[in-house]
């Protein structure tokens, strides 16, 4: 069986950002995708409401800039906001090109655009209300249909490969040891350039609306590579995901509200006129925080959104999805409010990279959720994390064009060795640190937290992670051990920073400093093995 592979350029991860970093490549070298599980099993399938850009001549520049840093919170680093908003409009026609087909006005056939919470305009570019779906098939099918890519699902990186050359002695990036699901077998793939673009890691908590593969494996494969990680503390919650015993947290796109859906108490009364004067179109971080509070006031399990005011024709041709899904669980919205509850929906930090995408760690870049790049601040505005996967992963794909004749091989890396390790004989413990980890996770370090809350959470991590890494230096590798291992370093980097920060900002809510504190700095964390290559990313 093979288990050696070589290639130019590797990318772990196949979502929106990897894919189009790869078919922006694939003129110039050869590449592997890697995926852990199928190609369309990360959260760019699950994405609804759309994509955030100006493409309205009413709309500007200066305006989605100016909602993106008053939605972050003082926090967004302002070059990266400008960069991304300024190449908003060349990423969607790049979409459009490859064949994304996005919802059309019916009179004048421009395309539609809906508005949602922070956004001050019409700009989030949409199909229907299943974009992520219609963008993701898309760019699948042309990755698919490409001579040079290679693709390898049920392939699940487990670490970066890191080489000095005769020329320099600095450690560099030069693959990864990646583990076949399929064949239980971890294999070398070495490239010049190793690209993470593994998603997000809000699978750390109980409640999550993101995909099983969303455990933060990308910026814990950075940390341990030496690479500084920015801002873990700003986990996104989505205000509303349906509540049903039955149903796995299935989003309710915040269009819905853009659209003029209300949040209801079960007595049903609005409440959102208490919490902000934007009522429902408030960001993000207030909406969930004014759930989480009532719902603990009342001492209930969940809330109300409701859209039934709505003709049923309005609902069903914008809104089809949440409309059949819904139905499923015997609730119908155009007649009946949909019973929400928050979850944990976006990784706002992450590692750290500057415009190209480029790390800490020579040859290493990281795009999408994985990344921190700063346009997020403390709270990402709805739609703008789309956008920020094609635009970082274009501008990283121009960079290593320029990059790769350059990069000379180095010498094939090490195999995998298993020689000391064993079968598992207690799988149990896995599922139960598991369990255990994003449930603490859920109840001390969540929507609000308090400084004993995440002291307790700290030291049970420092648990955990002894006992994860005994297990994993003792028996192989498999899928859920490698996302374990990724998930309690993850968690251990989101209690860090969240105790670092003292004020309450953005989405970090601490009742120990509600205030917000003067000087607006990012929570940098630098490894001890720090790779060095520095790279310069602007302050906020
Ligand atoms: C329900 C939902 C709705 C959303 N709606 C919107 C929206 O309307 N607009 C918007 O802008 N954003 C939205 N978001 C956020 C947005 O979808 C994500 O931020 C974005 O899709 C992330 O893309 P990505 O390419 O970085 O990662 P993902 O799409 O998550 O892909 C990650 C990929 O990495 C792979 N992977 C991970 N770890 C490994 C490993 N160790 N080895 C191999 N492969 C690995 C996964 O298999 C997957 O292929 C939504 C998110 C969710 C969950």
């Amino acid at each position: 069986m093979k288990t050696h592979f070589s290639h130019d350029v590797l990318i772990i991860g196949s979502g929106a950002a990897g894919l189009t970093l790869a078919l922006n490549l694939s003129s110039v070298g050869t590449i592997a995708v890697i995926s852990k599980d199928r190609l369309k099993d990360g959260s760019t399938w699950y994405a609804q409401g759309g994509i955030a850009a100006v493409l309205d001549d009413l709309d500007s520049t200066d305006a989605h800039v100016k909602d993106t840093l008053s939605a972050g919170a003082g926090l967004c680093h302002e070059e990266a906001v400008r960069f991304t908003v300024e190449n908003s409009a060349d990423a969607i026609n790049w979409l459009v090109e490859q064949g994304v087909s996005f919802t059309k006005n019916t009179d004048n056939q421009d395309f539609h655009l809906t508005k949602e919470g922070g956004h001050s305009h019409r700009r989030i570019i949409h199909s229907a209300d299943a974009t992520g779906k219609e963008v993701h098939s898309t760019l699948i099918d042309r990755i698919r249909n490409s001579d040079n890519i290679d693709i390898f699902e049920q392939h699940i990186a487990v670490d970066l490969i890191q080489q000095a050359d005769q020329h320099k002695p600095r450690l560099r990036c030069s693959g990864a040891y990646i583990y076949n699901r399929a064949q239980d077998v971890v294999c070398t793939f070495d490239a010049k350039v190793v690209i993470l673009a593994t998603g997000g890691a809000s699978k750390v908590y109980l409640y999550t609306s993101n995909p099983d593969g969303a455990s933060g494996d990308g910026i814990a494969m950075a940390w341990r590579a030496g690479c500084r990680v920015a801002n873990m503390e700003f986990n996104q919650f989505h205000p509303t995901c349906l509540y049903h015993p039955k149903a796995k947290t299935f989003l309710i796109t915040e269009a819905l509200r853009g659209e003029g859906a209300h949040l209801k108490l079960p007595s049903g009364e609005r409440f959102m006129h208490l919490f902000d004067e934007r009522e429902e179109l408030a960001p993000r971080d207030i909406v969930a925080r004014a759930i989480d509070h009532e719902i603990k006031r009342l001492g209930c399990d969940h809330l109300y959104l409701d859209i039934s005011h709505k003709s049923e024709e309005f609902i069903s041709s914008h809104f089809p999805t949440v409309k059949k899904q819904c139905l499923q669980y015997g609730i119908d919205i155009t007649k009946e409010p949909i019973p929400i509850v928050p979850a944990a929906h976006y990784t706002c930090g992450g590692v750290m990279v500057n415009q190209y995408g480029a790390t800490d760690l020579e040859n290493l870049y990281a795009i999408g959720e994985t990344s921190f790049t700063g346009l997020h601040g403390a709270n990402r505005m709805a739609s703008n994390s789309l956008l920020e996967c094609i635009v970082y992963a274009r501008s990283a794909a121009a960079r290593i064009r320029q990059q790769l004749a350059n990069i000379e091989p180095v010498s094939p890396p090490p195999p995998w060795d298993e020689s000391k390790v064993t079968n598992s004989d207690e799988d149990v413990v896995i599922s139960h640190n598991w369990d255990e980890l994003r449930r603490f996770m859920w109840d001390y370090v969540g929507i609000v937290r308090t400084h004993k809350r995440l002291e307790r959470a700290q030291h049970r991590v420092k648990l955990l992670q002894k006992e994860i890494a005994e297990y994993y230096s003792n028996y192989k590798v498999g899928n859920d051990l490698v996302e374990l291992r990724n998930l309690v370093t993850v968690a251990q980097l989101i209690i860090r920073s969240a105790i670092e920060r003292k004020e309450s900002r953005g989405l970090h809510y601490s009742l120990d400093h509600p205030e917000l504190g003067k000087i607006t700095r990012d929570t940098i964390l630098v490894p001890t093995n720090f790779a060095g290559q520095n790279v310069i990313v602007d302050q906020p």
